[in-house]
């Protein structure tokens, strides 16, 4: 087993400035987004992240506009899924410029920038496509999660 595990990944601060960049992209977009972190996976990451993306009943947005974000920090293993609802409105090659920024922002070890920045780039665009509607609701937690707990 590798030292580094996902809860280790960030300090209580940096989770908290991760959360609150969620906390504020979202309070411009109906939009929800979520930041996952698991130590290691065998799997291959787009499967395992869509796997966690139910686990987490993100596909269950009224809008269908739910964002994951995730990443197993040992293999550096991320993806980035968006629910139907986004995933039909962005072009092609949107996700795959959010997995550009979180590489060379993590491949420098600007762990809380490559997380904050993501989630920055992410908001914009559920903001162009989901603006913030009158009756929103937090309907998933801004809170970091952890895999296997
Ligand atoms: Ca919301
Ligand atoms: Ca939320």
């Amino acid at each position: 087993m590798s030292v580094l595990a996902a809860e280790d990944f960030l300090s209580k601060e940096e989770r908290q400035q991760v959360s609150a960049a969620i906390g504020a992209a979202e309070n411009r977009t109906s939009g929800e987004i979520r930041v996952h972190l698991e130590d290691h996976i065998e799997d291959e990451v787009m499967d395992h992240a869509a796997f966690i993306f139910e686990e987490l009943g993100m596909h269950r947005t009224r809008d269908r506009n739910g964002v994951l974000i995730y990443l197993s920090v040992v293999d550096r293993k991320i993806a980035v899924i968006g629910d139907a609802g986004i995933n039909e409105r962005v072009p092609d090659d949107f996700w795959n410029d959010v997995l550009a920024l979180l590489k060379s922002h993590l491949a420098a070890g600007r762990r809380v920038e490559a997380l904050t920045e993501a989630v920055q780039m992410v908001g914009e665009k559920l903001r162009d496509f989901f603006p913030l509607k009158r009756d929103d609701t937090d309907e998933l937690s801004n809170e970091i999660s952890f895999g296997g707990r």
